[in-house]
């Protein structure tokens, strides 16, 4: 399992300052909700994009429950679960033209995640009817002017759908494999 942990901090400062290392597991398992149960187990890595050309590489710190044994990582608040491209990206991208260099250079990903998000929108009527309400049913703009309004952005709006129901704004929420060949051992970097 993935939670989102909303922090201040853009990818570039995330990886030169470790954050890696500092973040803290959650207060309480989201499994087995015992609290103070997690404990580091390491890191995986994966890309995304930047605001300049080129891609960076997260670490993304992993934690494992000492009752329940499963595992939950936890995911910095600028990236988008198992997306490419960057949160500020794909907002900068739905407000529409000018489009800066940075929604430029990943149009195509974008238009996919926006066709995601269109075709995921019934779904996310039906579990947030109560935040969706006074939206017109099956206007997409309206319906993600409404969410990221309402939570605040689209780390936040992502953070709360993870947490609360297990999709993302883009599709339902898939679990990573457990034991990558990409993880790396607590302390290794
Ligand atoms: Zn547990």
């Amino acid at each position: 399992m993935q939670l989102i942990y909303a922090i201040d901090i853009d990818p570039e400062k995330y990886v030169a300052e470790s954050f890696h290392k500092r973040m803290l597991p959650p207060a309480e398992c989201p499994h087995c909700y015992r609290v103070k149960t997690l404990w580091g187990l390491g890191y995986y890595s994966r890309n995304l994009s930047r605001m300049v050309r080129g891609a960076l590489l997260i670490l993304v710190r992993r934690f494992r429950c000492r009752c329940c044994r499963k595992t939950v990582s936890v995911l910095p608040g600028f990236a988008q679960p198992y997306r490419f491209v960057q949160n500020r990206t794909i907002e900068k991208y739905v407000r529409g033209n000018p489009f800066s260099d940075e929604v430029v250079r990943h149009l195509d990903l974008l238009s996919q995640y926006w066709r995601r998000f269109r075709i995921w929108l019934p779904e996310l009527e039906r579990t947030l009817g109560h935040i969706l309400k006074r939206a017109p049913p099956n206007d997409p703009f309206t319906a993600w002017r409404f969410l990221l309004a309402v939570h605040g952005n689209l780390a936040l709006t992502t953070q709360k759908l993870v947490a609360g129901f297990q999709i993302t704004p883009f599709g339902r929420y898939r679990c990573h494999r457990p034991n990558g060949p990409e993880e790396k051992k607590a302390g290794e970097r």
